[in-house]
Order: structure tokens, then sequence, then C-alpha cells
């Protein structure tokens, strides 16, 4: 099973084709809350304290979340580079399936 297209639309959705046809939408926000890279685990582990007054973000932060680019690793997964800086997410397709099966319900 891998993906046989790639797409985004104007609404900040990946959309996936999987070669079995299926076809998967998953907001940017969502795989960008699910990665799987050590520092966003380490955070979901020992979430930062929330700073007292408003939280300041980065002008990269505060532009509307977009994926810059994708590249395959091995032909196993993807590595996602968001627009907020961040690009040390490795999406594997049995990730990306699975998140996808979770946007559809
Ligand atoms: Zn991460």
């Amino acid at each position: 099973m891998h993906p046989t297209n790639l797409q985004t639309t104007e609404n900040r959705e990946l959309v996936i084709s999987w070669s079995d046809g299926v076809e998967a939408t998953i907001p940017f926000r969502v795989l960008r809350e699910g990665c799987q890279c050590a520092g966003c685990n380490e955070k979901r582990v020992n979430p930062p304290e929330k700073p007292v007054g408003l939280p300041i973000l980065s002008a990269a932060e505060a532009r509307p979340l977009t994926i810059e680019k994708m590249h395959p690793v091995g032909n196993y997964a993807y590595n996602i580079h968001f627009s907020d800086g961040h690009s040390a997410g490795i999406y594997t397709f049995e990730m990306l399936r699975n998140i996808g099966e979770a946007c559809a319900k």
C-alpha cells in the first residue's frame, strides 16, 4: 500500500490517493499535531508551562499553517516540512493511512 498521488487543497488539507483506490483528506493541522518526532512526543509528555499573558508567536507560527514540502523517506514514509518551521516529523504510510481513516469518521 503506497500513495499514488499527493495534492493540497485551498482549505489547507492534504489529499492522498492510495494504491488501492482509497482517497483520504487530512487537514494540515491534524498532520502537524500528529507529529511523532522526539521533540513533539516530549512536549506531549511534559507540556511546557503556559506563559502568563498573551502567547508570543514567531512570524512563521502566526501565519496559517501550510505544508511547504514533502519528500519521500525510503519507500515507506514522508518527511513533511511545515510552514511553522517544523520539519522533524517522519510520517510512515501506515501513520498517514491511520490518520486519514480517523479524519474520515
Ligand atoms: Zn515533531
